[in-house]
């Protein structure tokens, strides 16, 4: 009977000390601290446990006795912010004290970690930038920055241009455009030059630029036209309304999302151009920005705008690079059929479509007038024409201007030589 009471006494201490045991936690908390070394306000520390927390402490700069501590309650995760926007620039230590909610024994877990505190915008000066421009044309501008930074960008809205930088990452250098649809009083063409502590300097560039009007053409869709192009560019057959605009709507805005991204995010060159871009022979035709009415049997159906401008010459003409620089585009796109794009460094690209035939792929270096296809009517084109268009960094600018050397020489070179005069 003794052996049997002691048996079940056994049984139940082992049995008690299993359940405790269990109803413990024997796991640390874990705490996560803002991992860059640069910041500009505070830091910020994760602190978690999968079964609950207790004090979350932080001190700083090994001043322990000034230790601030607030109760995480049990819950799982705790997100604590050390603000330091009181403290001096510099060098800080962050130390952060975890425990957990056990209620015999709380597990403890501590990390400290070193930051440079920086709250000053980065010193930036813009040191010239072109002084006017025109609605849907280019500009550049040079800025020159003191310290370390890791972005340099600049916005007019919601476009966004990139800067080539000297090896210093002093020195930079960009082309913009006033994009042809920004109002005049809405284009503030602004650069944001951001440190690695998060602080952005912002630079007005005071660029003035004049308001200009784009004329607009209408245009009569013959059926016939729709059935030999949807065969061409959907491989399908199809004479009407819906037909029409699969192509004109839906197929042109991919084909520009296409070419947007390509020239927005091409890795960054020098300026290649050599003098005023070279424009190909042959009649001007429909102009850049042109605001285009789409007719089909006298019923408006679309507008679309004309982002570049026709040139007609002989049927099958030579087509020519306007200037120095790479092809980065050799491809059938959609309405503008084979489709060339060349780099020409400084984030600025022409583009040639409609073509009959290409003779060059993407990575070949073009010298100015060298030829690289010949003009056709591939794509969304009724008869034998060179679609050619300029971009700034994803945006379609004004191409006559580039073509004028005065302008180039006074809008963009004098800018790039004041950039390339100091290295
Ligand atoms: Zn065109």
């Amino acid at each position: 009977m003794k052996k049997i009471l002691l048996l079940i006494l056994v049984l139940g201490l082992i049995a008690g000390a299993a359940l405790l045991a269990l109803s413990r936690d024997w796991q640390p908390p874990t705490i996560k601290l803002t991992e860059a070394t640069y910041v500009n306000h505070g830091v910020v520390a994760m602190a978690s446990d999968n079964r609950g927390l207790g004090e979350v402490c932080y001190y700083l700069d090994g001043k322990i006795d000034r230790k601030s501590c607030s109760d995480a309650a049990g819950s799982t995760s705790y997100e604590l912010t050390v603000d330091l926007s009181a403290l001096a620039d510099g060098e800080h230590e962050v130390c952060v004290e975890v425990a957990d909610a056990d209620r015999f024994s709380p597990n403890r877990e501590s990390q400290c970690r070193s930051y440079t505190l920086d709250k000053v915008p980065p010193r930036a000066v813009l040191e010239s930038a072109t002084r006017y421009m025109q609605r849907g044309g280019g500009a550049a501008v040079f800025v020159s920055t003191a310290e370390r930074e890791t972005n340099i960008r600049l916005t007019v809205g919601e476009h966004q241009f990139r800067f080539i930088s000297n090896a210093e990452g002093t020195r930079h250098f960009a082309t913009f455009a006033h994009p042809h649809d920004v109002e005049v009083a809405d284009f503030k063409p602004m650069v944001e030059i951001e440190d690695l502590a998060g602080n952005i300097r912002r630079l007005l560039v005071g660029t003035v630029t004049k308001d200009r009007s784009f004329k607009p053409d209408t245009l009569n869709i013959p059926h016939s036209f729709i059935e030999k192009k949807s065969l061409e560019m959907l491989n399908k057959e199809g004479a009407g309304k819906e037909t029409f605009l699969e192509m004109n709507r839906t197929m042109r805005a991919e084909n520009r999302a296409k070419i947007k991204a390509v020239t927005a995010a091409a890795p960054s060159l020098e300026p290649r151009w050599k003098g005023a871009f070279y424009r190909n022979l042959g009649a001007p035709k429909a102009q850049f920005a042109e605001p285009r009415t789409y007719l089909l049997d006298n019923e408006v159906i679309d507008h679309q705008t004309h982002y570049g401008i026709d040139i007609a010459g002989l049927a099958k003409m030579p087509i020519k690079a306007a200037n120095d620089g790479v092809v980065i585009l050799a491809d059938y796109v959609g309405i503008y059929g084979n489709c060339i794009i060349v780099d020409h460094g400084g984030h600025i690209f022409t583009l040639y479509a409609h073509l009959s035939q290409m003779d060059v792929s993407p990575g070949t270096n073009v010298a100015k007038g060298q030829a690289i296809g010949r003009s056709g009517k591939t794509g969304m084109a009724g008869g034998d024409h060179l679609h050619y268009a300029t971009y700034v960094c994803g945006v379609p600018v004004e191409p006559v201007e580039w073509f004028d050397q005065a302008w180039l020489q006074t809008r963009i070179d004098d800018i790039y030589n004041d950039f390339k005069a100091g290295e």
